[in-house]
């Protein structure tokens, strides 16, 4: 995934830049970058492997060498950025979050029609993403006509922030809107941001959000629209229910809201189809689990409850030891138990999703090794069926990765993966089927889906609006 912030101001921005590009590390684990504009000093930039250190850790011995009253930062899941860039439109930084699927094609288009001669910024033998956006951008005669042919031509997404060699930001949403994109505003600037509540913090307000493919200006005096925005937006539902931060709102919609709507409507539907369970919690898997765990325990009555905690002061969120030996024991090494809690008791946990079931698998076989009796599952949101195409999502390199998709492997070879629809549908024959299989092979007393319109009702804007590809497989 990843995330930016870029500030505009009439005073220094650096500590505003650094806290608010800090306030989006759990959008990303690999790198970490700054570039800050100052009239005498032109750009000044720094970009960090953060996958072992925080942020915050990596950027603060540089804040004394940085100055200016704009600048613009992120946090990245995939290449090193921001980048600066000199073309015949300036000298120019850019950062971007998305994905380009067709990123080969580009490139060969690129040296076929004699426009360019070389990428520069590589990565692990592939063209940095934010270089080949720059370079379709530089293809125009204009930065907005640049950024709109960059997210015409690109399979994926773009969602785009610029800051000119005069100052200013550049902002520019994705074509269909799939990240949110938002403006804050204090008496001496504005910020752009992802999370609301990162500016919030810093003391600015809410002042706009932009709209699909909608392009504007950034200046310390607020904003203006450069091209407006579309009609059609598809908003990933997973930023609601997954990787949010609890504290933002987008389109409107608290996040930490939306999840205990969403647990709610999930203890409403298991009360009513019968399958409610006597059981004496109600837990979340931490962090995004519980939030949904609260809801749940609201709505059927049962108490919340913390079985386990995570130990997190000495573990580096992004610690990922390449052996999988190593990892699942950091993974246990985390989880914590709280034994009078557990020992006897017939607990339900909800998480925000089952991708792989790895993880849910080794946190189940934990409770019952800690002297669970019971360990019910709810998913809080429907079975995966699809990878995501849109953004850079998870790590997984196939579909057949996720869980869903090898068990209708396992359960009807080939055929299975024609009716996909069926299977992602509990009430199905074959949806029920697969809900059987998931849960013997994973050790849970029972599984439950949130389903996709249970889903859609947590978040609460329209549904025409919200991506479901992960869940539909349709566009
Ligand atoms: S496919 Fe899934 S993760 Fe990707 S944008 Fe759509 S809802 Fe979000």
């Amino acid at each position: 995934m990843g995330g930016f912030f870029g500030a505009v101001s009439r005073r220094d921005c650096v500590l505003d830049l650094f806290f608010g590009v800090d306030y989006h590390s759990h959008l990303g684990t690999r790198r970490g970058g700054m570039i800050v504009f100052d009239q005498d000093r032109g750009f000044q930039r720094q970009i960090h492997n953060i996958e072992n250190t925080p942020f915050r850790t990596k950027f603060e011995k540089d804040l004394g060498n940085f100055s200016g009253r704009s600048g613009i930062g992120c946090i990245s899941d995939t290449d090193p950025q921001p980048l600066l860039v000199r073309s015949h439109l300036g000298l120019f930084a850019i950062t971007t979050v998305g994905i380009i699927n067709n990123a080969q094609e580009l490139v060969e288009q690129y040296f076929d029609n004699g426009t360019g001669t070389q990428f520069m910024a590589m990565s692990s033998g592939k063209v940095n993403s934010t270089e080949l956006t720059a370079a379709l951008i530089n293809q125009k005669d204009n930065f907005v006509d640049g950024i709109r042919h960059a997210q015409e031509v690109i399979d994926g997404s773009a969602t785009i922030l610029l800051l000119t060699s005069g100052g200013e930001i550049i902002a520019a949403r994705d074509k269909l809107g799939r990240l949110p994109v938002l403006v804050g505003r204090d008496e001496e600037g504005c910020c752009v941001s992802f999370e609301s509540f990162a500016y919030h913090k810093l003391g600015y307000g809410d002042y706009y959000e932009l709209g699909p493919r909608e392009i504007v200006r950034v200046t310390p005096d607020g904003l203006e629209s450069l091209s407006p925005p579309g009609a059609e937006m598809k908003i990933c539902a997973f930023l609601w229910s997954y990787y949010g931060y609890p504290n933002s709102n987008y389109e409107g919609v608290n996040v930490e809201v939306m999840r205990y709507r969403n647990g709610e409507i999930m203890a409403q539907a298991d009360r009513e189809r019968g399958s409610a369970q006597d059981v004496d919690f109600v837990a979340g898997v931490p962090d995004s689990g519980l939030p949904h765990a609260i809801g749940y325990s609201n709505a059927s009555g049962k108490p919340f409850a913390r079985p386990f905690v995570k130990y997190t002061p000495t573990w580096p969120r992004s610690f990922m030891p390449d052996n999988q030996k190593v990892r699942s024991q950091v993974a246990k090494m985390k989880q914590i138990p709280v034994p009078e809690l557990i020992e006897d008791k017939k607990l339900l946990l909800v998480d925000d999703s089952i991708v792989r079931g790895t993880q849910m698998r080794e946190t189940v076989d934990f409770l019952y090794e800690s002297g669970a009796k019971e360990v019910h599952i709810r998913s809080a949101c429907p079975p995966i069926m699809y990878g995501c195409k849109f953004l850079n999502f998870s790590s997984s390199k196939s579909e057949m990765e996720l869980i869903t998709r090898r068990t209708v492997q396992e359960l009807e070879g080939d055929e299975g993966q024609k009716h996909l629809d069926e299977y992602a549908d509990a009430r199905t024959r074959r949806g029920g089927c697969m809900l059987d299989a998931i849960c013997k092979k994973l050790r849970f007393t029972s599984l439950g889906f949130q389903s996709l319109d249970g889903l859609l009702d947590a978040i609460g804007i329209d549904k025409d609006k919200i991506c479901t590809y992960c869940w539909t497989g349709k566009e």
